[in-house]
């Protein structure tokens, strides 16, 4: 990470304001005023009580985590979600404030961590419960660790996902967690799944998570175990179920402007994309017919045509399976299908006609470039899949920086 990621600081000591980042092979920008954005598009949805917990996980959803999370930070956001306690201390290291709540499995080797870095964990069963309220006896690590402190956890209740968490029907197994005496449980949680506001079995799931959850709550409390916090929401919960009194809402790809498909709430509700990616035209050919470009044969040219080589290939996320025109980024304003096979660190694309085309020029893959626009929804269906993979894939070798993404008319 620290050898391709450069902080702000160091970012606003270059001059004019221009990255020496933009030097680079392939980048990402980020638009901090979208981000800012659609976090007050977010919180305007949600009860006043109801705070973000952005999901921050697999680098910010390939946006960048220290980017994000810091001015998230500096709009008053304080709590986030990540995937692992690598992740969440990857955060601390870069002075990221807040509760920190950790979505997966932790090792038991790596408890002392979750002290060591303020990183509270989710419980995902009574069996995973006992082990850290174990963890919590041990002595070992003291003055590391501060062990004898509780260890702070949201308990995660599977309402019907059967991905991880305790059966909202086993009541006893959850009770047994309250009394677990090394635990500090602050948050109960679950997760919707059917994810499609528009389709009405989807919501009628979300109904039955819904009520599954509130009775696990009554019982939590009828116990004499008080009120944690809780939440259920992403960013389909956000446009489902937009009163939901919760404590927190954790949503990913709204906050990053990513929808899921051209109908969706996410782009109804004008939520920004904060992502541009960019790579440089390293090289541009005239080739002739008979000629080959990439590897494999996989495109002969049936014409003379103008190429270009750019910087960017499977390696830094882009999906091989965009080779061979089923993807396209835009040169010069104009969209350049791609030819052949995408290679590790490589991509041609064909600029037949496309004028000043040069070495050291910049393509847009995903976002704008004069009218035309490319967004990660588009990528997803070329690709044969889903919005989400395309940007948590995107590579820990390319640079991100602060950038503003263009907007069309019809936009602003
Ligand atoms: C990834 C994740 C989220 C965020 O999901 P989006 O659909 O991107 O908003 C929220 N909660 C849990 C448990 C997750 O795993």
């Amino acid at each position: 990470m620290k050898a391709v990621s450069m902080s702000f600081g160091q970012i606003a000591n270059a001059k004019n304001g221009a990255s020496s980042l933009q030097k680079s092979r392939a980048w990402i920008e980020l638009d901090m005023e979208n981000l800012r954005h659609n976090v007050r598009a977010l919180r305007s949805l949600l009860p006043e009580k109801c705070e973000l917990m952005p999901s921050v996980k697999a680098n910010a959803h390939g946006h960048g985590a220290a980017e994000i999370c810091r001015e998230l930070n500096n709009i008053g956001v304080r709590a986030f979600c990540v995937a692992s306690v690598s992740e969440g201390i990857e955060l601390r290291e870069q002075n990221i404030e807040g509760e920190i709540l950790v979505f997966g499995y932790t090792h038991p080797e790596s408890f002392p961590l979750l002290r060591l870095h303020r990183l509270t964990q989710t419980v995902i069963d009574l069996e995973y419960a006992e082990k850290l309220n174990a963890f919590g006896d041990t002595g070992t690590d003291r003055k590391m660790t501060g062990a004898g402190k509780k260890v702070a956890v949201h308990v995660k209740i599977d309402t019907g996902m059967n991905r991880l968490g305790e059966p909202a029907g086993n009541t006893g197994e959850i009770l047994k967690m309250f009394g677990l005496k090394n635990l500090e449980i602050t948050g109960v949680y679950s997760h919707f799944y059917a994810q499609n506001e528009n389709d009405r079995a989807h919501r009628a799931v979300t109904q039955r998570q819904l009520e599954k959850f509130n009775r696990v709550m009554a019982m939590i409390e009828e116990n004499g175990h008080g009120k944690p916090k809780t939440h259920l929401q992403g960013s389909f919960g956000i446009f489902s179920l937009p009163g939901l009194e919760c404590d927190f809402a954790r949503p990913g790809m709204a906050l990053y402007g990513v929808y899921r498909n051209n109908g969706d709430a996410m782009n109804s509700n004008a939520l920004r994309p904060v992502l541009t990616l960019k790579a440089r035209v390293a090289a541009v050919k005239e080739i002739s017919a008979g000629d080959a470009v990439g590897y494999e044969l996989a495109f002969v040219a049936s014409r003379d045509m103008k190429i270009a080589a750019l910087s960017i290939g499977y390696a830094d996320g882009l999906p091989h399976a965009l080779s061979c025109g089923k993807g396209r980024v835009l040169v010069a304003g104009a969209y350049a299908p791609i030819l052949g096979n995408i290679c590790m660190d490589q991509t041609i694309v064909d600029v037949t006609g496309v004028e000043n085309v040069r070495q050291g020029d910049v393509a847009v893959v995903i976002g704008r470039d004069g009218d035309e626009e490319i967004t990660a929804y588009d990528v997803a269906e070329q690709a044969g899949t889903i919005p989400n993979e395309i940007v948590g894939r995107l590579g820990s070798r390319l640079c991100r920086q602060k950038g503003t993404y263009l907007m069309s008319d019809n936009q602003t």
